[in-house]
């Protein structure tokens, strides 16, 4: 069988197709609420299509279980009978990783939702998997912490789905990656069983450290049920500055002059092209553009520390001297709380506003900082080349650049009018070869999923890809978890 979405993948025969004997046992071990049944297929399009709306599965079953012994029950009981399941978070992933190809079950965390422990000595954090990010963040800011990563979908996505993603965001600058803030996991593995491993250690030097295999795992060897997290204190102070640069040179000198002279508060080096604002302008309709005028190239700048004088005197004196030497153009500070999330916003709308007007390809690659523009620039030439870029009914808008200058990461988003073979062409492997020339990486944070699973060759060695390969015949034989994406 192929899939009327995708011509070139053909279901994997292994895999059994859901009877009614399936139907029944799942109703025996669930509850009403946890067992979601598409006779439409309209029913469960929420579950079955990704943010992007461009990947779209046609699975039938979502079960949506609320302990984590039921998580345990549904996968042995799909691993004996070889049924392939997908595990949901919140479904804000952006490579396809999240919904199913053809009929897969859906595992859904979202009824695994609460939060275990907070301890506010040491600031760690034990919760489901399913715990929405903003709402883990707003529980352990009552107590003066704050989760040390933050990102545009903080509403939706999960603290498990984070996890499995290893999603870098916006505070990666400051407070590293996910690798080291996560001290433990709780997984139920393919077979059913329950690996529980909800440390509270920063250090544990005891062999293999072996949660690191979930972390980014997107999926595919393992259910992430609990996650166990060092938050960090919660800055008493804020400051954000949105600025102006006339070329991606000049972004680079303004990040090396903020390290230095912002140093321990700088917690976000943001860079946005022009293309991009324009793009959010079409979404933010009602607001002013932070500057008077247009300019190739944004800065927003995040400070975060505990005394705001010192933190105030710090950034004027950096933007003193950065504008006295004519590298930033122009600038403007927030002055309170409401300026502050408005100058965000400018960052933050910049993905919704990217496929407002059809789709959006979306390449999130990591780039030695000198190259990370020019692949802006060559994919818009290419674009051109191919005669795909322009006004309607020319299907592409245009490719924009913006993204985490700080961690060498850059979001190259190709708006579209509609999501077509030709695009994608031009597109890939275009844009790989080209990342892979430069020796990065085709994904920074969001993955490899579906989108790039024919990819990671570009990025990993064979020795490498061997040994993914043989974790995962170990932990998942059957290979019931998330197949047809990267592994
Ligand atoms: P899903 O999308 O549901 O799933 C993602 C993958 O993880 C899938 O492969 C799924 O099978 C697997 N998965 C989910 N939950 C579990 C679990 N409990 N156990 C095992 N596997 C699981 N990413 C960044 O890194 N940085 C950003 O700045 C960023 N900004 C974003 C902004 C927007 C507006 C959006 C829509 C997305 C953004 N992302 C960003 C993408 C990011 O990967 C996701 O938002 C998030 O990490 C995925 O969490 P989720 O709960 O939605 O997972």
């Amino acid at each position: 069988l192929t899939s009327e979405n995708y011509p070139d993948v053909k279901r994997d025969p292994r895999f059994k197709k859901l009877t009614s004997d399936d139907l029944n046992y799942f109703k025996s071990i669930l509850s009403e609420q946890e067992v979601l049944q598409g006779n439409e297929l309209e029913d469960l399009s929420f579950y079955n299509e990704d943010w992007m709306r461009k990947y779209k599965g046609q699975s039938k079953l979502v079960l949506r279980p609320k302990t984590v012994e039921k998580v345990s029950l549904i996968l042995n009981y799909c691993n004996d009978e070889k049924i392939a399941v997908v595990p949901q978070g919140g479904n804000t992933g952006l490579v396809g990783g999240s919904v199913p190809i053809f009929d897969e079950l859906i595992l859904s965390l979202a009824n695994l939702n609460k939060i275990r422990r907070f301890d506010p000595v040491s600031g760690i954090l034990k919760c489901d998997a399913g715990v929405i990010l903003e709402n883990a963040n707003n529980h352990v800011m009552e107590q003066n912490y704050m989760f040390p990563l933050d990102l545009g979908a903080k509403g939706s996505c999960h603290v498990g789905g984070v996890v499995a993603t290893n999603a870098g965001g916006l505070r990666l600058l400051r407070y590293g990656s996910l690798h080291g803030s996560v001290l433990g996991l709780e997984v139920v593995m393919p077979n059913g069983q329950i690996v529980n491993s909800m440390h509270s250690m920063r250090k544990d030097n005891t062999g293999y450290d072996l949660k690191q295999l979930f972390i980014g795992s997107e999926g595919t060897i393992g259910i992430i049920t609990g996650v166990s997290v060092l938050t960090v204190p919660k800055p008493k102070a804020f400051n954000v500055s949105y600025l102006a640069v006339e070329s991606f040179e000049d972004v680079q000198k303004v990040f090396v002059r903020a390290r230095q002279e912002l140093s321990e508060i700088l917690s976000a080096f943001e860079f946005m092209d022009s293309k991009s604002q324009i793009l959010a302008k079409s979404q933010l309709k009602d607001a002013a553009f932070p500057l008077e005028d247009e300019h190739p190239f944004y800065i927003l700048i995040e400070t975060s520390g505990s005394n705001k004088d010192h933190d105030d005197a710090k950034l004027e004196s950096f933007l003193e001297s950065v504008m006295e030497e004519g590298v930033v153009t122009d600038g403007v500070v927030a002055q309170d709380e409401t300026e502050l999330q408005n100058l965000w916003k400018w960052r933050e709308m910049i993905p919704e506003a990217s496929q407002a007007n059809g789709g959006v390809y979306k390449y999130d690659v990591s780039l030695p900082l000198k190259d990370l523009y020019s692949l802006v620039d060559a994919t818009n030439a290419r674009l051109s080349e191919a005669g795909l870029v322009g006004d309607s009914p020319k299907p592409v808008v245009g490719a924009i650049g913006y993204g985490h200058v700080g961690d060498g990461n850059l979001h190259l988003n190709v708006a579209v009018r509609e999501y077509n073979k030709e695009i994608e062409k031009a597109l890939e492997p275009f844009v790989y070869e080209f990342v892979s020339s430069k020796h990065g990486s085709v994904s920074a944070e969001h993955g490899l999923g579906f989108q790039k699973k024919n990819y990671i060759g570009y990025s990993k060695s064979p020795e490498e890809i061997r040994m993914i390969k043989d974790l995962k015949a170990h932990y998942d034989p059957n290979a019931i978890l998330n197949p047809y994406k990267y592994v």
